[in-house]
């Protein structure tokens, strides 16, 4: 599903944000980017995700490669590919519902096939009563949740996620966590970068270490003695 060959990324001045990057991930994976803040994950998922090109390499997603999306084809593959960045763009003077519909309406939904769709997505992670509400009424995790929701409403197959349990307490990212976790078990190839080390540790899934622009891949992790 995701192929990087060769990568490099530079915002100039002769620095490599990203050197030499390889490594695929296949359809149906959950994996984590981990490493230092400042390490290059941010600028890894925007690859991902097309909202930024490589300066030298080949990025497939999809079978496509992103590097070299004619104009036209952008906002295409942008909707196959469900993006939550750390600043959550929420609209603040529309309630919880309105912020899942607006995508769907954007698109040329019919307003009941929206109103349907966004139900479902605000139903699968756990907003279904606070929906009126607008997002400055929302706590931290509630906000994250909308962002899923959000992001799930177009049913991408794939969702690329940075730093999602910031500033929210252990409890309220492990439920996060598991958002996304039941978004994979139905076939949602995940990716999430995050620097929390406990969070990755909960979860036994494969793990990709940035540090200095340079990945490795540090193969499965053995989950933490099981919780509760
Ligand atoms: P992380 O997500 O791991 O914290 P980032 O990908 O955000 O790391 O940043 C990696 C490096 O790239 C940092 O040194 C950052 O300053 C730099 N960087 C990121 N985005 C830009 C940009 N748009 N312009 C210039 N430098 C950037
Ligand atoms: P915060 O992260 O802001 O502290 P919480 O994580 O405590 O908020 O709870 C966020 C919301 O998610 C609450 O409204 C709670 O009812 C709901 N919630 C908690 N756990 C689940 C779950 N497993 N499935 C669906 N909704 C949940």
């Amino acid at each position: 599903m995701i192929e990087f060959q060769q990568v490099y990324k530079s915002y100039g001045r002769g620095i490599d944000t990203l050197a030499d990057v390889n490594f695929g991930i296949a359809a149906g994976e959950f994996v984590f980017v981990s490493g230092p803040s400042g390490a290059g994950k941010s600028t890894l998922l925007k690859l991902i995700s097309g909202l930024d090109v490589p300066t030298r390499g080949t990025i497939l997603v999809n079978g496509q490669n992103v590097g070299k999306l004619p104009g036209r084809a952008r906002p295409y593959f942008r909707r196959a590919v469900g993006t939550i960045l750390q600043d959550v763009h929420l609209l603040q003077d529309r309630n919880a519902f309105e912020n899942v519909l607006f995508p769907l309406i954007v698109t040329g939904h019919s307003r009941s096939a929206a109103e349907k769709r966004a139900r479902a997505a605000i139903d699968k992670v756990g907003l279904a009563n606070k929906d009126k509400l607008r997002p400055q009424e929302l706590s931290g995790g509630d906000q994250q949740r909308l962002a899923i929701a959000r992001a799930i409403v177009n049913r991408p197959a794939l969702l690329i996620v940075d730093e999602p349990t910031a500033n929210l307490d252990r409890d309220s990212a492990q439920r996060i966590a598991d958002v996304f976790r039941d978004f994979n078990q139905v076939g949602v190839t995940t990716v999430i970068a995050t620097h929390d080390e406990s969070l990755i540790d909960d979860y036994a899934h494969r793990v990709l270490h940035i540090e200095g622009g340079r990945l490795t891949d540090l193969g499965a992790r053995t989950p933490r003695a099981s919780r509760s």
